[in-house]
């Protein structure tokens, strides 16, 4: 059991900055357990806590975990350039708890985009230790051919590579379209790789990381979920 002040609680969750916080206790905007609360010190458990703020349920979570399906013209990066970031898809709440892209994708892929603001997960889910495949739908200029799987199987030579990438499982899954699974994580990896095996990727989608599929997740694209333990422990 952990008991908090409601205002570090209502901050921890990504509400605003304290002084914000005890504004909207103050104000009568914050129920806790459904009973509103008018005093910010009261030290509140936050075991099953759910915040009820300007009329909207939040369930109290220490951490988030959220599978994101992105959208073409995202950006995952924190300061994107050319297109809007990954985070405005998701409410602002967690920008304020400063929830990061796990890794990332490239603004012209879609797909499964993990996202988080637990710092130690975020590192061992990127760590290059870490062997979870990702699993891409790849849609190729040029026709998939024998010798194309057979190649990427084998391993292709990237130029700032010291050793040959290979696809760890490579499927013909139409006359254009390839279903490649990385255990690596190397920047424009899937593009990279089908470039160097002389070929062209029109368009990617990365359709699961390890277990854990994009479409049991039921997410249309621009939609997120909470993923719970089960989950993540296909990751
Ligand atoms: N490989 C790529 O080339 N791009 C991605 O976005 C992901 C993997």
């Amino acid at each position: 059991m952990s008991k908090l002040s409601l205002d570090r609680i209502l901050q921890s969750q990504g509400f605003g900055t304290r002084k914000y916080c005890r504004t909207l206790v103050e104000d009568g905007e914050v129920a806790v357990n459904g009973v509103v609360h008018d005093s910010y010190k009261t030290p509140v458990d936050t075991e099953s806590l759910v915040l009820t703020v300007f009329d909207e349920e939040w369930v109290y979570r220490e951490h988030v975990y959220i599978a994101l399906h992105k959208p073409a013209n995202f950006e995952c990066s924190r300061k994107p350039s050319h297109h809007p970031g990954v985070l405005t898809l998701l409410p602002e709440q967690f920008t304020w708890r400063d929830v990061q892209p796990v890794g990332r994708l490239d603004h012209d892929t879609t797909g499964m985009l993990l996202m988080s603001d637990d710092g130690p997960f975020i590192h061992a889910q990127s760590s290059p230790k870490r062997h979870v495949p990702k699993v891409y739908q790849a849609t190729t200029a040029e026709p998939v051919t024998d010798e194309l799987v057979a190649q990427l199987l084998a391993g292709v030579q990237l130029h700032d590579e010291p050793a040959p990438l290979a696809a760890q499982v490579c499927i013909r899954r139409g006359e254009h379209q390839l279903e490649i699974v990385l255990e690596q994580g190397k920047y424009h990896q899937v593009k990279r790789m089908l470039a160097a095996a002389g070929n062209h990727c029109s368009a990617l989608h990365r359709s699961a990381i390890g277990g854990l599929e994009l479409s049991a997740l039921g997410l249309e694209e621009g939609e997120w979920c909470f993923l719970d333990a089960a989950q993540l422990a296909l990751l």
